[in-house]
C-alpha cells in the first residue's frame, strides 16, 4: 500500500467509462483523482458543466475541477486512466507514455501489440512483465497497459479456469451486450427499445483475437497467444448494464460437464489480487439456479467486479456450455483498469 495517495488523471473523463472512473475513484484508498481531461469541446469548462452525469451524483470536489485538454504538457499525474474514444486514443495514449505517464487504457488501439499487456490480474498477471521490454523498445519513460474488450472480459474468467484445467481447443460464443457498452449517448432509443441488433462494429474480431492473447504466455518480452480458435456473434440488447455471454467450449480431452463445474468452482485465480482495493471477495461466482445469471439481478455482484457464471451443462456439439455475465463499465472497463493499476503499483511499477 502506498504511503500517500497517488495523484491520478482520467482522460475521456466525461464519457460513460470516464464517469465510472470518477465514481470508483471517490474514496479510493491508494489513488486520488487530481485531474480530468476530455476533448476540446469540454476543455476549460467545469466538470459539472462538461459532463452529462449518468448515475448518482458527481463527487462534490470533482464537480468543480476544470476539464483539461488531453495534452501531456497540460497534465501532471504519472498514473493516467484512459477512457478515450479510439480515434483520440490512437495518437494520445502513446504521447502520454512517451512523456513519462503510465497509461491504463480501455481503447482498442494498442491491445493486440505483442509488447502491450492485455491485463486481467486474475488471469494473466505475468503479462505485466512485458512492460519493461515495451518501454525499452519504444523508448518510452512511461508505458501502456490495456484492458480487453468488455464482452471478451466476461468470457475470460471462466475460459481461464477451463484452459488451466483442460486446455481449450474451440470456443463458440454469442453475446448479449448492454447499451452502456456503446458509450453516451450510444444507440438511439428508437433503434434498441424492443429490439435486438445483431451487429456491433468490429466487436466479433476483437473478441476472437483478444481471448487467445489474454490466455497466452510471455516469451522473450512479448505475449504469444494461446492456440485455441474462437467464433463469436455479437448482439446489442435493450439492457442498461451487463454483458451476457453464452459459450460452448471444446477441450483438448474428453471431460464431463461436472468436471468443468468443479474446475470453475476450484479456480484460484482470485488469489493473486487479494489485498488490492478493487479486488472483489470472489472474482468469479458460480451459481446453480437454472435461470441465472441475469443482468438485472447479478450485474452488481462484487460491486460490479465479480463475473457470474451459471448453466454449466453438457454440450451436444462441443464438450460443455455455460453462461457468463459481467458489468461492462466496471469489470469490463474502469474497475478492471483500477485493478490493473493497483497490481502495477503493488509490484513497485511507479518506482521504475
Ligand atoms: P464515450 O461515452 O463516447 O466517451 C468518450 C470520451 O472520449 C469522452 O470523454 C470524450 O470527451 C472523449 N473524447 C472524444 N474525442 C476526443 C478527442 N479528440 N480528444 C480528447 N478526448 C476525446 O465512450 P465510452 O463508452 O466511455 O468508451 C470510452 C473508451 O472505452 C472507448 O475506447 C471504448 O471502446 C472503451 N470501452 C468502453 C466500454 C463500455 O462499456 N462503454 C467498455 C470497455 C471499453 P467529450 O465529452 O469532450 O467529447
Amino acid at each position: 500500500m502506498p504511503r500517500e495517495r497517488i495523484p491520478v488523471a482520467v482522460l475521456g473523463a466525461t464519457g460513460a467509462v470516464g464517469q465510472t472512473f470518477v465514481r470508483l475513484l471517490r474514496d479510493h484508498p491508494w489513488f486520488r483523482l487530481a485531474e480530468v481531461a476530455a476533448s476540446e469541446r469540454s476543455a476549460g469548462k467545469t466538470y459539472r458543466d462538461a459532463v452529462h452525469w449518468l448515475e448518482g451524483s458527481i463527487p462534490d470536489d470533482v464537480a468543480e475541477f476544470e476539464v483539461l485538454p488531453c495534452d501531456p504538457a497540460a497534465l501532471r499525474a504519472r498514473l493516467v486512466f484512459s477512457a478515450l474514444d479510439a480515434a483520440a486514443a490512437g495518437p494520445l495514449e502513446p504521447a502520454f507514455a512517451s512523456a513519462g505517464a503510465f497509461v491504463f487504457s480501455n481503447a482498442k488501439n494498442q491491445r493486440m501489440e505483442p509488447d502491450v499487456p492485455l491485463l486481467i490480474p486474475e488471469v494473466n498477471a505475468a503479462h505485466l512483465d512485458v512492460l519493461e521490454a515495451q518501454r525499452a523498445l519504444r523508448g518510452w519513460s512511461g508505458g501502456i497497459v490495456t484492458n480487453a474488450n468488455c464482452a471478451a472480459i466476461a468470457a475470460a474468467l471462466p475460459l481461464a479456469a477451463l484452459h488451466e484445467a483442460f486446455v481449450l481447443e474451440r470456443v463458440f460464443l454469442f453475446t448479449m451486450q448492454a447499451v452502456s457498452g456503446a458509450g453516451y449517448p450510444g444507440v438511439a432509443s428508437l433503434d434498441i427499445l424492443g429490439n435486438v441488433i445483431p451487429y456491433i462494429g468490429g466487436e466479433e474480431a476483437k473478441i476472437e483475437q483478444e481471448l487467445p492473447k489474454m490466455l497466452g504466455f510471455v516469451q522473450d518480452g512479448t505475449i504469444r497467444p494461446a492456440l485455441f480458435a474462437v467464433s463469436s456473434h455479437a448482439n446489442r440488447v435493450a439492457v442498461e448494464h451487463g454483458h451476457t455471454v453464452c459459450l460452448s467450449v471444446g477441450l483438448s480431452r474428453r471431460v464431463s460437464a461436472d468436471d468443468c463445474l468443479r474446475a470453475l468452482r476450484d479456480w484460484r485465480g482470485g488469489e493473486c489480487v487479494r489485498g488490492l482495493p478493487s479486488a472483489p471477495a470472489r472474482s468469479m461466482l458460480v451459481v446453480d439456479d437454472p435461470d441465472r445469471p441475469q443482468a438485472r439481478r447479478d450485474v452488481n455482484a462484487g460491486n460490479g467486479m465479480t463475473t457470474v457464471v451459471g448453466r454449466v451443462r453438457p454440450d451436444p456439439l462441443l464438450d460443455v456450455r455455460l453462461v457468463a455475465l459481467s458489468h461492462n463499465t466496471v469489470r469490463g472497463a474502469a474497475g478492471c483498469s483500477l485493478l490493473n493499476a493497483e497490481l502495477f503499483v503493488s509490484r513497485g511499477g511507479l518506482e521504475a
